[in-house]
């Protein structure tokens, strides 16, 4: 069971599950969310609307459609209000409810963007923290998922995530 930190596109992964950074619509938007709206097709949102929304920090799940991803699991993350809002809570949340859905429907290989850290503004170095940390508790007891990537699109966010996971080793 690992997590790996790769810098890619996330629409590219042949994975069982990649997981959108979505909005509470699940409409689709800019950034992440819509490059995966683009690169799985207009069935996606066909299969959004009847979700009729989510709200952040939990998790739903559709087909991934014309993408290499079975499934795709859509989370909105907290919008970076101060960080008085509870968005270290429903940022982990994100990470956790959608690696719960991803164990319920039997997915082995899971791909996460870096949630809530664009448009959102969540901090990186505090953002990256609490993904790996959730995802190596999460591993520890999982039955299905064995393999989750973090996938950086830039080199910035990359770095961050590399730096997460080695100090997240070092404490265990
Ligand atoms: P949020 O609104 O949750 O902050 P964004 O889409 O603005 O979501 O950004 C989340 C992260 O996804 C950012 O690090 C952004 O660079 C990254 N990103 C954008 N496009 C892709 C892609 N195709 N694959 C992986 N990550 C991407």
């Amino acid at each position: 069971m690992s997590l790996n930190i790769i810098q890619g596109d996330i629409t590219k992964q042949a994975v069982d599950a990649i997981v959108n950074a979505a909005n509470t619509t699940l409409l689709g938007g800019g950034g992440v969310d819509g490059a995966i709206h683009r690169a799985a097709g207009p069935k996606l949102l066909e299969a959004c609307r009847p979700l009729h929304g989510c709200p952040t920090g939990e998790a739903k799940i559709t087909p991934g459609f014309d993408l290499p991803a079975r499934y795709v699991i859509h989370t909105p993350g907290p919008v970076w209000r101060g960080g008085t809002h509870q968005e270290a809570k429903l940022l982990h949340n994100s990470y956790q409810n959608s690696l719960s859905l991803a164990e319920q429907n039997k997915c082995r290989s899971v791909a996460f963007p870096s949630i809530s850290t664009g448009v959102y503004r969540f901090p990186l170095t505090q953002g990256a923290r609490i993904a790996v940390d959730t995802i190596q508790t999460f591993l520890t007891t999982a039955k299905f998922v064995e393999n989750v990537t973090m996938v950086c699109f830039d080199d910035r966010t990359y770095h961050a995530y590399v730096a997460a996971l080695s100090n997240h080793i070092q404490k265990e």
